[in-house]
């Protein structure tokens, strides 16, 4: 469709001729919860999409409900509705629309994982062998990392529309 921006595509660190593919509308959707007025809460959900050889490709992210404790500087994603809608991707593809990673929101220009949020997603990652994405989403730049064998590296970080990311 002329005008679209496409899908977000990064090269995944280490892996030489592998990519990372994020649909546009999943970038839009993250986009639409940036925290750009004072009152506006923290966001988060999963992402959803598949693995295909040492491709990631993310067509799918869950976003905040009722349970889910949103505060400024905080999101808990409590509610049972990101597991449920992972689960029904899974089943209605056979098993191949899979779990890929967290995103969440900052009230920050350019984020950087807390410590809060390495203490979290390495209790995700360090007992799964596959790879796992997590995406931070501020006010202007975004931050994405992937977690791999228990290491955690950055994908990317930059403004939008101007950097990869
Ligand atoms: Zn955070």
């Amino acid at each position: 469709m002329p005008g679209m921006p496409g899908p977000l595509v990064l090269p995944r660190p280490g892996e030489g001729e592998a990519w990372i593919l994020i649909e546009d509308s999943v970038v839009t959707l993250i986009a639409s919860y940036r925290q750009r007025l004072l009152g506006d809460s923290e966001a988060g959900g999963v992402l959803l999409g598949y693995r295909r050889h040492k491709h990631l490709h993310v067509v799918h992210a869950t976003t905040p409900d009722q349970e889910d404790a949103r505060a400024r500087f905080s999101f808990d994603r409590l509610d049972e509705s990101h597991a449920r809608i992972a689960s029904k991707h899974w089943a209605l593809t056979d098993r191949r629309c899979d779990y890929l990673g967290e995103w969440h929101t900052h009230p920050e220009r350019s984020p950087t994982p807390s410590g809060i949020d390495r203490r979290e997603w390495r209790k995700i990652y360090e007992h799964r062998s596959q790879p796992l994405l997590f995406w931070i989403e501020g006010t202007e730049c975004r931050w994405i990392g992937l977690a791999h064998k228990s290491r955690l590296v950055v994908v990317g970080s930059s403004v939008e529309g101007v950097g990869q990311v």
